[in-house]
């Protein structure tokens, strides 16, 4: 088959595959559209420019897949740290063409086509593969003339109806670059997954620090520029790349992908100028670009990216968005402290973490499910946690009325909820009650928190944090001390949770170990340690 004509094919059934998903409802397997839909010239007109270098320096990735269908990406960058963030690419749209196999060296390609790398989106490429066959293994590449990238390893969701035996997944968050090196991606790329959730802090936006194991590339990101070279410095990361390139992963972001502990459309010190929503869409706009997400590209400082997807009737997944769309955080104190002292705000029925909208499709796909598991793909913690009678309000703790609102309809599902989240640097498990901390109400679910790939605990809190944790009845696991991820293995009968922790982030290798293992099952979901 000739590249040419199926690469006509694939463009046009690309189109096709976003306009029939844009006009999908949402019990669409995605909600938010399929796309790739990068709008632009027809790449069959285009002609590749001759290159001085490897286009390929970001590496490639793939993400939120379906029963048919993938997102490929890669960004094209000759430089990818060049000071106005372009890339050092040339300022015009270039070809790319991309090719999708049943085998690791490409022997039996099944898909090929080409895209239109665009500049005004950083000559980022987001593919939206379909055709393909479901639950199954794929290898892909890209290509531009004699320039050939690396190759990644993807996979399809199992068909809808299905009932698979086991879903397997990593989940991991919290990258900060100058804390640490990514150790932890050395053995996540050994386990045997179906894919990785990531739920926040991909980058950090601060500036140098001249305390860390490696440093940012320069000042606070601001703007497009800044927030693209940070993602390519990160990206930059040999063992980020080899992640990417060895599963599909699913994203979601939390506050350092824009800015510290922002809140909508209002900024970490409480302004809601529009300077703030500019320099949020400057942030969206890279974050898009620089990973495989199933989203409309976006236009504006609002980016939706929360959309669920089925494992057949084992998992039904939603991935949420705790940041673009809540109200400020209750119960503001002017100590630096992490934790306020709690008030009547935090209950208030017009503070929101969701935004409507959101809270009403997460509620109702909750109560419209009866799959064997709901994980809920989130970013921050859900369950209390009480330090004396102080709470950290960045967390769901500060948005009660959203909680309950969840708790009910998590009490309403036909599913077992596992809640996932990351966002505090340490790992846990807790039991999660039908009614905050009190544990005489019945345990509807389960909450896995995993610690940060690099960023660090505050070591003179450590001890104190494990302690109060202890002392936390609902909570079964606590760890501040170590980095890694964990892994989560769900199947008819059992979640179990794998706590999976380097012995050091500080240094360029470190052997893992896995901390502690937590089991549950859908009939119970009590957290043991097993
Ligand atoms: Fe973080
Ligand atoms: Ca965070």
């Amino acid at each position: 088959m000739s590249d040419g004509a199926l690469s006509r094919r694939g463009f046009l059934g690309l189109v096709v595959a976003g306009a029939v998903a844009a006009a999908c409802s949402d019990d669409d397997q995605a909600r938010p559209s399929a796309t790739t839909g990068q709008p632009g010239p027809d790449p069959d007109d285009l002609v590749p420019p001759d290159l001085a270098g490897d286009p390929f320096t970001l590496g490639v990735a793939s993400g939120d897949p379906l029963a048919d269908s993938v997102i490929l990406w890669t960004r094209l960058a000759l430089d990818a740290m060049d000071s106005d963030g372009r890339g050092a690419m040339p300022d015009e749209p270039i070809p790319v063409s991309w090719e999708v196999a049943d085998d690791e060296e490409l022997a039996q390609v099944v898909r090929t086509g080409t895209a239109a790398a665009l500049p005004q989106l950083a000559h980022s490429v987001h593919v939206d593969v379909d055709g393909l066959e479901p639950d199954r293994w794929y290898w892909y590449r890209f290509r531009i003339g004699d320039h050939v990238s690396p190759v990644g390893r993807t996979r399809t969701l199992p068909p809808a109806g299905s009932s698979p035996e086991r879903f397997a997944f990593a989940l991991a968050s919290c990258q900060n670059y100058q804390s640490g090196y990514y150790t932890a991606y050395d053995h996540l790329v050994e386990e045997d997954l179906d894919l990785v959730f990531f739920v926040g802090d991909y980058i950090y936006e601060s500036g140098v620090s001249d305390d860390g194991v490696r440093q940012h590339d320069g000042p606070e990101a601001q703007d497009l520029a800044t927030y693209r070279n940070r993602h390519a410095l990160y990206r930059s990361d040999p063992r980020l790349q080899a992640a990417h390139a060895r599963f599909p992963w699913v994203l979601t972001w939390d506050d350092h992908e824009v800015e510290n502990n922002y809140a909508g459309d209002t900024d970490q010190d409480g302004n809601d100028d529009p300077s703030f929503l500019e320099r949020r869409a400057a942030a969206y706009q890279a974050y898009y670009e620089h990973l495989p997400l199933r989203v409309e590209p976006p236009d504006g400082p609002d980016l939706p990216i929360y959309r669920g997807f089925d494992w057949g009737d084992l998992a039904s997944v939603l991935v949420v968005d705790t940041r673009q769309y809540r109200t400020p955080q209750p119960c503001p104190s002017d100590t630096d402290l992490p934790v306020q002292v709690d008030c009547a705000e935090a209950d208030a029925e017009d503070a929101t973490i969701l935004g409507s909208e959101q809270r009403e499709w997460v509620t109702d796909r909750l109560r419209g499910t009866d799959a064997t598991w709901a994980v809920l793909a989130n970013q921050i913690v859900f369950s209390p946690l009480p330090v004396g009678s102080a709470y950290n309000m960045d967390q769901w703790d500060g948005y009660r009325h959203d909680r309950r609102e969840l708790l009910a309809a998590m009490e309403d599902t036909g599913a077992t909820p596992i809640v996932l989240s990351g966002d505090i640097h340490m790992s846990g498990g807790a039991s999660v009650h039908r009614t905050d901390e009190d544990t005489d109400s019945p345990v509807i679910g389960a909450e896995l928190v995993c610690t940060s790939i690099s960023s660090t605990f505050e070591e003179s809190l450590a001890e104190a944090a494990e302690t109060i944790a202890a002392g936390i009845p609902w909570i079964a696991y606590a760890n501040t001390r170590q980095r890694g991820y964990l892994t989560v293995e769900l199947t008819a009968n059992h979640a179990e949770a794998r706590y999976r922790l380097v012995e050091t982030a500080l240094e360029e290798t470190s052997p893992i170990d896995t901390d502690a293992t937590l089991r549950c099952s859908p009939e119970d979901p009590t957290l043991r340690l097993v």
